[in-house]
């Protein structure tokens, strides 16, 4: 991937190309901006540019001479990458010493030795007291790429020490053709790619690239189909390999109930979520009133809630099975499901 393949960052990638052009290169940067946006790949994408042996272009990557191939590989010499081991774990200060003691080592072989932290606010304030020196004065041809989904997170004095490139968000439209053009997504499922993901470009197409419609629709299929077989959609809720796939699969059903809820108000296609779904959408409309559909959405979100705080998923899943099962019962005789 070079600078050309990353899309919807046009401003951050033109500052640091700009600064390749000159040879002005900070010996600190923090990258910021929501998570999911291809702040990561920039980051790498500088490094590999920064020490790219090709004369060909001196703002880009060439993406084939050893060095790139290395990084890409993430087996060069003078090119780390530190990341907090979970989601809740910190940067401790042992990292951080480690950091410093390799950056005060001459590169082997690259231009630059650089330093890719990141959700760089996970250091704790130790690592990042332990860090300030050497960021203020980075050893000779070193680079520290720090990244962040907040500056507010990290330490102030952290951040007063490094340049900082700011990540937008993409507009929908623009990753609507990010998916289009270079990824052959069809229409429809781009617009759910970017309705799921809040137009994150990164987040979109690594939903895609987990088959993350396909799962919805089996989900949504068997959600519509529970009136015939309760266990084909406990089966589908049930099939997750993580606790954020979990989570998403109650997530396609608040989604989809939002949509019917919108649809009755509205009577809009193209507010709808599941863009895939219209004519389900439409006809869930005479199932159920405002009121119950206000509940089930209030019902699932709280069950949602339930998979943070380790209640075991079977529990979730039966009880949310039961919940709908009865309301589309009582739905599909024609009477109007209970309302509270
Ligand atoms: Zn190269």
């Amino acid at each position: 991937m070079s600078f050309e393949d990353i899309k919807g960052q046009d401003r951050a990638i033109r500052i640091l190309r700009a600064s390749l052009r000159s040879n002005r290169i900070f010996s600190s940067y923090l990258f910021v901006g929501p998570d999911g946006i291809g702040k990561f790949e920039t980051a790498k994408n500088f490094a590999k540019a920064v020490n790219c042996s090709s004369e060909k272009n001196p703002t880009d990557a060439c993406e084939t001479c050893p060095s790139c191939k290395r990084i890409n590989s993430r087996a060069h010499p003078d090119i780390f990458f530190v990341t907090p081991k979970g989601i809740s774990s910190s940067i401790g200060i042992d990292e951080i010493r480690s950091v410093i003691s390799k950056a005060n080592l001459k590169p082997y072989e690259a231009k630059k030795k650089v330093f890719i932290i990141d959700n760089a606010h996970s250091m704790n304030n130790a690592s990042s007291n332990a860090f300030l020196k050497t960021l203020e004065e980075a050893p000779k041809d070193t680079i520290f790429i720090l990244i962040s989904r907040s500056k507010e997170l990290l330490l102030s004095t952290i951040v007063s020490r490094c340049h900082i490139i700011k990540f937008f968000t993409a507009s929908p439209q623009e990753l609507l053709n990010v998916l289009e053009e270079k990824f052959n997504v069809k229409k429809n499922e781009a617009k759910i790619l970017n309705n799921f993901s809040s137009s994150r470009i990164g987040e979109a197409i690594r939903m895609k690239d987990r088959d993350l419609i396909k799962r919805k629709n089996r989900v949504i299929d068997s959600l519509l189909g529970i009136g015939e077989s309760a266990s084909d959609f406990s089966e589908e809720i049930a099939n997750y390999n993580t606790r954020d796939e979990f989570k998403e699969n109650l997530e396609f059903i608040i989604s989809f109930f939002r949509d019917v809820f919108l649809y009755k108000t509205m009577s809009d296609e193209n507010a709808l979520f599941h863009a895939d779904k219209i004519a389900e959408i439409k006809n869930e409309c005479e199932k159920f009133t405002l009121e119950n559909l206000d509940y089930l959405i209030k019902k699932v979100i709280t069950l949602s809630s339930y998979i943070d705080y380790n209640v075991n998923p079977k529990i979730i899943v039966d009880v949310l099975t039961n919940e709908l099962r009865s309301y589309y019962a009582r739905g599909s005789t024609g009477k109007a499901a209970r309302s509270r």
